[in-house]
């Protein structure tokens, strides 16, 4: 179970416990005070690897930590779920959003790498017992990772909703997802307070909506893009949707919520929305890479999307995506 806050008055019960407080450097921009002493944990990256998530637990372990709290974006939340998941300790976790893209802290999943390759982590234990949604932290976020995180909530709440895992719970997270980051993309992006307020409850919908259904091709073929080409996790994902999209044809009750008559129109309307965005793929690609892209991608993982593609398929959407021909 998950209890949502819009404020700070849950640190209360932090009063007498000493938690381990995972974070990155953004953390020092906010003004967030605890009302107990804590170990605080910051060594790792933007795409955390299972080296930082060992540096993690020893932290934990050699500060008898009695609690784990998440203040960050998607690598953060995640680093502190690995870090219970490895340690095995039973932590309660808490977990304070600073991006709206993610919807990590609304997920019982995490994402690590290791030896580049994608590791995914799933337990009904790292869902986080608490959450506290505050719009204000989003301010000091920039444009880049404001675009590549919104992104990452649109794909997760449209994959969510044609997924084979979909049921009628998430697709209703789906559609007020996508409803709401349309509505919102603009002051959003402007770094205004309502903008930021309805895209973090944005982001948290598309998280519990891929919390039942996870996510389906176009995450699955995003992972390695990140990896290889080091852009961040909502950038990769975004330059293979509108291309997935297209193969699978169809959905046009999700063309409809995106205010497109069709799928051809909608996989249009979301390119042209990159463009605007600037919001492109990487241009260094060689054709070698395909051969190394199609072989990270999880078949497996895959048996989510609602249409079944073979390595072939996946070869020539890698192609388009990056363009090497
Ligand atoms: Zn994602």
């Amino acid at each position: 179970m998950q209890e949502v806050f819009y404020d700070f008055s849950i640190f209360e019960i932090l009063k007498d416990k000493k938690p381990l407080l995972v974070c990155d450097s953004a953390f020092d921009s906010f003004c967030i005070k605890f009302p107990c002493e804590v170990a605080r944990f910051s060594e790792f990256g933007s795409n955390p690897v299972y080296e930082d998530i060992c540096l993690g637990v020893k932290t934990l372990e050699e500060n008898d930590c009695d609690f784990i709290v998440a203040v960050g974006g998607g690598s953060s939340i995640d680093t502190a779920k690995a870090i219970k998941y490895y340690s095995g300790a039973k932590l309660p976790i808490m977990a304070v959003p600073t991006t709206s893209g993610t919807g990590s802290e609304a997920t019982h999943f995490a994402a690590i790498y290791k030896d580049g390759e994608k590791c995914s982590l799933a337990d009904e234990k790292l869902l986080p017992e608490y959450v506290i949604l505050r719009a204000d932290l989003l301010k000091t976020l920039s444009l880049y990772q404001k675009k590549c995180t919104m992104l990452d909530a649109l794909c997760q709440a449209i994959e969510s909703w044609w997924s084979r895992g979909a049921t009628k719970e998430s697709i209703r997270y789906s559609k007020e997802a996508v409803n709401l980051i349309l509505a919102n993309m603009e002051s959003y992006l402007r770094n205004e307070d309502s903008g930021n307020e309805n895209m973090l409850l944005a982001a948290n919908l598309a998280g519990r909506a891929i919390n039942i259904s996870t996510t389906t091709a176009a995450h699955a073929m995003s992972y390695k893009l990140t990896s290889l080409y080091g852009i961040p996790h909502g950038h990769a994902v975004a330059i293979c949707f509108p291309k997935v999209w297209r193969q699978m044809k169809n959905f046009n009750e999700i063309a409809f919520a995106l205010g497109q008559p069709n799928y051809e129109e909608a996989c249009l309307f979301f390119e042209k929305m990159l463009q605007d965005l600037e919001i492109s793929a990487p241009d260094n690609a060689s054709e070698d890479d395909l051969e190394i892209l199609v072989n990270s991608v999880n078949i497996e993982r895959l048996n989510n999307n609602p249409i079944r593609f073979d390595k072939l398929t996946i070869k020539n959407l890698y192609r388009e995506i990056l363009g090497v021909y």
